[in-house]
C-alpha cells in the first residue's frame, strides 16, 4: 500500500499515522520529495482500513498494491484448488456437470429427473429445499423434507447434492448435503460465512446480484479464513439495466477469476439467463471460456415446475447439451 500526503504534512498527525500502522504490524518506508511524502507500506496491509486513511486531513491519496484478498488470492497459491466431493474432483482440468431442478418437488420427481441427469453425464445433483422467493406467497420449498428426498435421490443414483443453506439455523440438517450452496442473496452474509469457514464441506458460492469480483472473493476469503479450503464459485449473472434476460451473464469474470484466484468456478446458466432456450448458448460459451462446471436447472415438467420451470431444460434437452459440452471441451480456455 502506498499513501501519498499532501503538502507540509502536520508532524503531529503525521506521528499519529505512522505510530498506528506500526501497531497494526506493517513496516513504513518513507521517501520525501521536494513536493510530497510518500510511505510504502511492508507487510500484511489487508488489517489496513484504506477509508480510514484517504479520511485523514494530511493524506491526499491511497493506493492498494496487493489485494485485500489473501487466502483467495494466486499470487500466493499459484496453483489451481481442485475440490473433492464424494470421488467427483472440480477445478484443476475437473468439470463439475450439476443437474437438478430448481427445487425438490417429490420422491418421484427429485428421483426421476437424478437418474436422467446422471445417465446424460451429470456427476452432482442439485436441488433446493430451502428457496429464497422474491414474494413470500411463492412456493417456499420443502425445506426439511426437501433434504430428505434428496438424500434418497443420493442413494439411489449415487450422486452426490448440492442444495442452498438460506440461515445458520438451518445448517444442522445439511449433515447428507454434500455442496453447501450460499445463494446470491446471502454472498454477503458474513455471520452465515463465518459458521461455513468453521466446517469442511465443500461451499458453492454464488455471485451477489450487483457484487463486484474484489467483493465476491472477499465473501470467499470469509470462508477460506475459517480455514474450510473447499470454495466453488459461481457466475450466475448481474443485475444490469438489461431486462430482455433474468439477469445479465457477465462471462467475463471467468478467465478474470481464474487469473484473480486459485479457488474452481462454475457457471450457471439458468439464473443468469432465466430463458431456457438461452441455456445452452450460454453453457457452452461459459465451458470454452474456461469454467470449471456448469450448474444447470432441469425438471421433467417445466410447465409446472414449482419454481423457475421458464428456463428449465427438459431432461432430453439436457442430455442434448451435455453432448455438445463433450464437444466443447477441448476448446476451453485454460488461462495464461
Ligand atoms: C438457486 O440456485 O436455486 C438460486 C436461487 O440461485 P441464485 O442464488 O443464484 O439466485
Ligand atoms: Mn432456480
Amino acid at each position: 500500500m502506498v499513501i501519498v500526503l499532501k503538502e507540509n504534512p502536520d508532524k503531529t498527525q503525521l506521528e499519529h499515522l505512522t505510530n498506528w500502522l506500526e501497531g497494526l504490524d506493517v513496516k513504513i518506508h518513507m521517501s520525501e520529495g521536494s513536493k510530497h511524502t510518500i510511505l510504502g507500506l511492508v507487510g500484511d496491509t489487508t488489517v489496513v482500513d484504506i477509508d480510514l486513511i484517504k479520511a485523514l486531513d494530511i493524506v491526499e491519496d491511497v493506493k492498494r498494491i496487493q489485494e485485500p484478498y489473501k487466502s483467495a488470492n494466486r499470487k500466493f497459491h499459484p496453483h489451481d484448488t481442485i475440490i473433492e466431493v464424494a470421488g467427483v474432483k472440480i477445478g484443476g482440468g475437473n468439470f463439475a456437470l450439476i443437474a437438478g431442478p430448481c427445487s425438490v418437488e417429490s420422491e418421484d420427481q427429485i428421483c426421476g429427473i437424478a437418474q436422467r441427469v446422471k445417465e446424460s453425464g451429470a456427476n452432482i445433483l442439485r436441488g433446493g429445499a430451502f428457496k429464497p422467493r422474491t414474494s413470500p406467497y411463492a412456493f417456499q420449498g420443502m425445506r426439511e423434507e426437501g433434504l430428505e428426498l434428496l438424500a434418497i435421490a443420493k442413494k439411489k443414483t449415487g450422486l452426490p447434492v448440492v442444495s442452498e443453506v438460506m440461515d445458520l439455523s438451518q445448517l444442522p440438517l445439511f449433515e447428507n448435503v454434500d455442496i453447501i450452496q450460499v445463494g446470491a442473496r446471502n454472498m454477503q452474509n458474513f455471520e452465515l460465512l463465518k459458521e461455513l469457514g468453521r466446517i469442511n464441506k465443500p461451499i458453492l458460492l454464488k455471485r451477489g446480484l450487483s457484487n463486484t469480483l474484489q467483493e465476491f472473493l472477499m465473501s470467499a476469503e470469509y470462508i477460506l479464513a475459517g480455514g474450510n479450503n473447499n470454495v466453488i464459485l459461481c457466475e450466475r449473472g448481474i443485475r444490469t439495466f438489461e431486462t430482455a434476460t433474468r439477469n445479465t451473464l457477465d462471462l467475463s469474470s471467468v478467465p478474470l477469476l481464474k487469473s484473480m484466484t486459485h479457488l474452481p468456478i462454475i457457471v450457471d446458466p439458468s439464473h443468469a439467463t432465466g430463458i431456457a432456450k438461452l441455456v445452452k448458448p450460454m453453457a457452452l460459451a461459459a465451458t470454452v471460456a474456461g469454467a470449471d462446471g456448469l450448474i444447470i436447472e432441469v425438471h421433467n415438467d417445466p410447465p409446472h415446475a414449482a419454481c423457475d420451470g421458464q428456463q428449465s431444460l427438459t431432461p432430453d434437452a439436457f442430455d442434448d447439451l451435455a453432448k455438445c459440452i463433450e464437444n466443447v471441451r477441448p476448446f476451453a480456455y485454460k488461462g495464461e
